[in-house]
C-alpha cells in the first residue's frame, strides 16, 4: 500500500515568524498516521521550520545541482542538509517558466538529491495550450522521462512525482478528480515502460493544483494518486490541517 503525501508548498511566502506560528498550530494536528505531511518553504524559513516541526517534514523549494562554488544566490544540498531538511521539490512549473528550469536541470538536481540520500519532489505537468491541444500524456510522459535519465529503478522509488497541470495551479480550476487520475495513471504506466511494474507501482504521484479541502478527499480516493501538493490553500492552518487530515 502506498502512503499518502500530502505537502504544502508555500512558494515565496512565509517569514520565520509565520512559519513559527503557523507550525505552533498545526504540528500537533497531524494525526493521520497513513497521511505523510510536509510543508515547502523559502531558504530563509527552512531552519525555523525543521526546528519548530516534529511532525511535518520540511521540504525546500530548490537547489543547485553543484555541489559548491562560483554560482551567486544559489544554495546547495550541503547546506539543506546541513540544517535538516529531507525533500526539495525541484521542477516546479513556476520555475520552468520564470528561472529558467530546465528537464536537464531536474534531472541533474534529482542526481545530486538521491546521490545525497534527499527526497526529490518532482514537478512535472502541461499548459492549458498542451492540454487543448491532446498532447498532455505525451508532453507530461517526455518530461518524466528526462527527468528519470540514467536514474536506477532502487533511486527512482525514492523520490516522489508531483503532477501539477498549469492550468490549474491558482486558478481555481482543478482538473477533475477523475482527469487527474487518467494523467497520474498514464504517468504510472510511463515509468513501467521506464522501469517494470512493481517499481511503477511503489512510486509517489501526488496531484497539485487549486487542491482545498473541499476537493481532497475526491482526488485522494483515485488509485493512482497518492498525495497532493498544494499551494494556496496550505497557507491557512485551518485548511492545512483538514488537509492532511482529509479522512480523519
Ligand atoms: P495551488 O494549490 O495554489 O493551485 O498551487 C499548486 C502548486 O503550485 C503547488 O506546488
Amino acid at each position: 500500500m502506498r502512503k499518502k503525501i500530502i505537502f504544502g508548498n508555500w512558494k515565496m511566502n512565509g517569514t520565520n515568524t509565520e512559519v513559527k506560528a503557523f507550525l505552533k498550530l498545526v504540528d500537533k494536528k497531524v494525526k493521520n498516521t497513513d497521511v505523510v505531511a510536509g510543508l515547502g518553504l523559502p531558504f530563509t524559513a527552512l531552519q525555523t521550520g525543521v526546528k519548530k516541526a516534529k511532525n511535518v517534514k520540511i521540504a525546500a523549494e530548490n537547489v543547485h545541482f553543484h555541489q559548491n562554488g562560483a554560482y551567486t544566490g544559489e544554495v546547495s544540498i550541503a547546506m539543506l542538509q546541513e540544517i535538516g531538511v529531507g525533500y526539495v521539490i525541484i521542477g516546479h512549473s513556476e520555475r520552468r517558466e520564470m528561472f529558467n528550469e530546465t528537464d536537464q536541470s531536474v534531472n541533474a538536481k534529482a542526481i545530486a538529491l538521491l546521490a545525497n540520500n534527499m527526497t526529490p519532489i518532482i514537478c512535472c505537468g502541461e499548459t492549458l495550450a498542451t492540454k487543448e491541444a491532446g498532447n498532455t500524456v505525451k508532453f507530461v510522459n517526455a518530461q518524466i522521462k528526462a527527468a528519470y535519465k540514467t536514474i536506477s529503478k532502487e533511486d527512482a522509488v525514492k523520490t516522489i512525482i508531483a503532477y501539477e497541470p498549469i492550468w490549474a495551479i491558482g486558478t481555481g480550476k482543478t482538473a477533475t478528480a477523475q482527469d487527474a487520475q487518467d494523467v497520474c495513471k498514464a504517468i504510472r504506466q510511463n515509468l513501467a515502460k521506464i522501469y517494470d511494474k512493481p517499481t511503477a507501482e511503489q512510486m509517489i504521484i501526488q496531484y497539485g493544483g487549486s487542491v482545498k479541502p473541499a476537493n481532497i478527499k475526491e482526488l485522494m480516493e483515485q488509485q493512482d494518486i497518492d498525495g497532493a501538493l498544494v499551494g494556496g490553500a496550505s497557507l491557512v492552518a485551518e485548511d492545512y490541517i483538514a488537509l492532511i487530515n482529509y479522512n480523519n
